[in-house]
């Protein structure tokens, strides 16, 4: 498999033809969104040659690598051992950085959570080996900033099993957070089916000065567009202030691109994309890079006339632009920080901060840690020392080892702060927070992306505020929710007032990055011989099974298990929290199937009536015992059935309690996708108003799965305990291939099959 200088040589050898072609088609000049996107599919077009793609609608992407993190990677990993197939398709790596907790420090921390997650590290790191993916070993650093670090590359495509894979868009590339069902498509060779993004334009004029850092251009324009603003969109940033954020600042914005909904953000190549490339030994990909400069930026008429060609321009000017605050429990209430003291005032939120916590895959780079060290430097020298717990969460072991050597680790240590291990920590809430007791209203300060309630140190009573690196240590030290660097002072010891100066730092090592030469275990040329290890006791990861073919009969005498009143999102149907350590093991994790799904005929929630015996029990419970009695079952919906997440196991879990149908009033399109890959049946009321007549003691029939064919309506047939009965037609919107999906058992049933043949 082709990878590094290769693949960028591969992917920029048809750029240009591909960009002219997809000129023709679109009739006009192209956003980098466009260029990037035609570069990476055959754009498909009509009659006329003209572009057969638009927006809302989909099409088949081939994108040039997949990054999973830990938690995501096993259940997408057991799945791609179904395929059957010998190695991944493209460039694939896992990064372990999600399961280790925050506790007393680096080197503890990682101790701990090798030793906790032992079974699920041996898995990931043999499948890995395998087929053919980089494995990079719990401590390497956090996948946003090793991917930034290694593999990004301008005008490249990728996907990952994260929100924040978009940090990549700080080198150029488009990268989009996607669920493991996809990736395990990808993986396996087919396309990526996106959704045709809008694209807004953001033009960044002046220059960041001061305490103005690329974290509060983020802050700003989530205030802009809030927390749904760049839905179904690519956030394009241009223009001369662009040019002047270094590429980590750059990865900065595009990272927390992910909180206003945008599918991704994306920066231009630019001189600060050469020089991070250069500095993290990618010489010759730069050289490449800068010989394809003109198809790695939007064509100069878009430049010329925003306006024109992008759905929605916004314009931030740095040289105006204030550090912010944003929170508490979202993003996007955005706060100039000057305006602190008279909110924190009005809002009676705590003035006084508890903890101050910078790092993450968000804002870890070096110039992130030099600046945030200079101020602790500047304080240091004041005779003052952090007020509060100040954590320091280094993004990778590069990033980690170079800050050891240039000295600002030491300054944070003597500050007080407590560097933490190279890995999500207190961002994902793997904090083990013992200074403040659950319940008790607090406000904390972080450089990290998401503030909702409780996800730090789930305490729902913690209101969390973000804000830049160099925002949060100066906070550290004035240890208040309401401080301003520019404009207050803090008492020294001896007793004078001690005025931050601005921040100041490198973007990049003078002396080069000490590379972590030991995160990466590179996979063998030939992984055939290496075996899988899973534990069959284990009760975290199991091998999964493949699921029951279709028998060619139509669906009789099924019950219903579950018939949601309302909302039934994918956390209604397969719950988070504590169940995310069961996600490598299908069969523990359904033991939270439904359990937050409100129950139509009783409004109770997370359980039902079994029709074997007449008793109320858990709705896994209750499909737990059909399974075992042969009974086949269908779960009924609402709207929107399965919004949220597009976790795969949401999909998954159903069917593996012996489920075979999904009715609902509509479908959220992702879910629809998930069910039609694990062979479920989804299934709409041609007449939303059918949804009544189904009872919770009904039989129900689904008749006409011999003629299934795209577009073609089946029926179902209720049978109720009155002895009466009602039918009615169901729609479905599976394509040819989709049916195959059903028919084989699920698509990796499928793609197996055709490996064999
Ligand atoms: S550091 Fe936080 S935002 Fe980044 S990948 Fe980890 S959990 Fe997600």
């Amino acid at each position: 498999m082709i990878d590094g200088v290769e693949l960028i040589q591969k992917t920029y050898s048809t750029m240009k033809e591909r960009h002219e072609a997809a000129r023709k088609a679109f009739g006009r000049p192209l956003t980098l969104t466009e260029k990037i996107l035609a570069a990476h599919m055959p754009l498909p077009v009509d009659e006329d040659g003209k572009a057969l793609v638009r927006k809302k609608s989909y099409a088949n992407l081939f994108p040039d690598r997949v990054a999973l993190q830990d938690a995501t990677a096993q259940m997408a990993l057991l799945q791609f051992m179904q395929a059957g197939k010998k190695e991944v398709a493209v460039p694939s790596t896992v990064h372990c950085d999600h399961l280790i907790s925050a506790q007393k420090g680096a080197k503890p921390d990682l101790l701990r959570a090798i030793d906790e997650n032992q079974e699920v590290y041996d898995f990931l790191q043999t499948v890995s080996q395998k087929y053919g993916l980089g494995f990079w070993k719990p401590g390497a650093g956090i996948i946003h900033q090793v991917v930034l670090e290694n593999y990004a590359f301008p005008g490249g495509m990728m996907i990952g099993t994260d929100s924040h894979t978009p940090n990549a868009g700080g080198l150029g590339m488009v990268a989009i957070g996607i669920g493991g069902a996809d990736a395990v498509d990808v993986m396996a060779g087919f396309p990526l089916n996106l959704r045709w993004p809008g694209v807004i334009g953001v033009k960044l004029t002046g220059t960041l000065s001061g305490f103005a850092a690329a974290k509060d251009v983020i802050l700003k324009l989530m205030g802009i567009l809030t927390v749904k603003g760049g839905t179904n969109h690519i956030v394009e940033f241009f223009g001369p202030g662009a040019a002047s954020i270094s590429a980590t600042g750059k990865g900065t914005i595009a990272n927390m691109g992910a909180e206003h909904g945008a599918t991704t953000s994306v920066f231009a190549y630019d001189a600060s994309m050469e020089r991070y490339l250069r500095a993290t030994n990618r010489g010759a990909w730069a050289d490449l890079a800068n010989a394809h400069k003109a198809e790695l930026a939007a064509d100069p008429e878009v430049y010329a006339d925003p306006s024109k060609f992008y759905d929605q321009v916004v314009e931030i000017d740095l040289s105006s632009l204030d550090p912010h605050l944003v929170g508490p429990h979202t993003p996007d209430l955005a706060h100039p920080v000057q305006t602190m003291k008279d909110t924190v005032a009005k809002e009676g939120w705590p003035a006084e901060i508890t903890s101050a916590l910078i790092g993450s895959c968000t804002n870890s780079s070096y110039e992130d840690v030099s600046r945030a060290a200079s101020l602790a430097d500047a304080a240091l020298k004041a005779g003052l020392k952090a007020k509060v717990p100040f954590l320091i969460t280094p993004g990778s072991e590069t990033i980690h080892l170079t800050i050891q050597r240039d000295g600002q680790m030491a300054t944070f240590d003597k500050a007080g702060g407590s560097v933490l291990a190279n890995a999500c920590g207190p961002c994902i809430g793997q904090w083990d927070r013992e200074d403040v007791k659950k319940g008790v209203k607090n406000a904390i300060v972080t450089s990290f992306n998401r503030n909702f309630r409780g996800r730090q140190d789930s305490n729902p009573e913690t209101l969390a505020f973000i804000g830049s690196p160099e925002q949060v240590t100066a906070m550290a030290f004035s240890g208040r929710l309401d401080f301003d660097p520019r404009r207050d002072s803090i008492k020294t010891p001896d007793g004078k007032d001690f005025k931050f100066p601005a921040p100041s730092g490198d973007e990049l090592p003078k002396q080069g990055f000490l590379v972590d030469k030991d995160g990466l275990i590179r996979p063998p040329a030939d992984g055939s011989k290496v075996s899988v290890a899973v534990d069959p006791k284990s009760k975290r990861i199991a091998l999964l099974a493949p699921f029951t073919a279709w028998d060619g009969k139509d669906i009789t005498g099924a019950r219903v298990l579950m018939k949601a009143k309302g909302k039934c999102t994918t956390d209604h149907i397969s719950a988070a929290g504590k169940w995310l350590t069961f996600r490598g093991h299908l069969d523990n994790i359904a033991n939270n199937t439904f359990i937050g799904a409100t129950n139509a005929f009783s409004d109770k929630i997370g359980e039902g009536k079994s029709l074997l015996d007449g008793s109320t029990k858990s709705y896994p419970d209750v499909a737990r015992g059909y399974k075992a009695a042969g009974v086949p079952w269908i779960a009924v919906g609402d709207e929107n059935y399965g919004e949220g997440s597009s976790r795969e196991h949401a999909a998954m879990q159903p069917r593996h309690l012996g489920g075979k149908a999904i009715l609902v009033r509509s479908f959220a399109r992702i879910h629809e996708s998930n069910l039609k890959k694990q062979g479920m049946l989804p299934l709409t009321f041609a007449n939303p108003a059918d949804y009544d007549k189904v009872k919770e003691d009904d039989l129900v029939d689904i008749v006409g799965l011999a003629a299934l064919a795209p577009g073609q309506q089946l029926t179902v047939k209720l049978t109720h305990a009155d002895g009466t009965s009602d039918s009615f037609p169901v729609n479905h919107t599976m394509s040819g291939e989709q049916i195959e999906y059903f028919k084989a058992g699920s698509a990796l049933n499928l793609v197996a099959k055709q490996q064999k043949s």
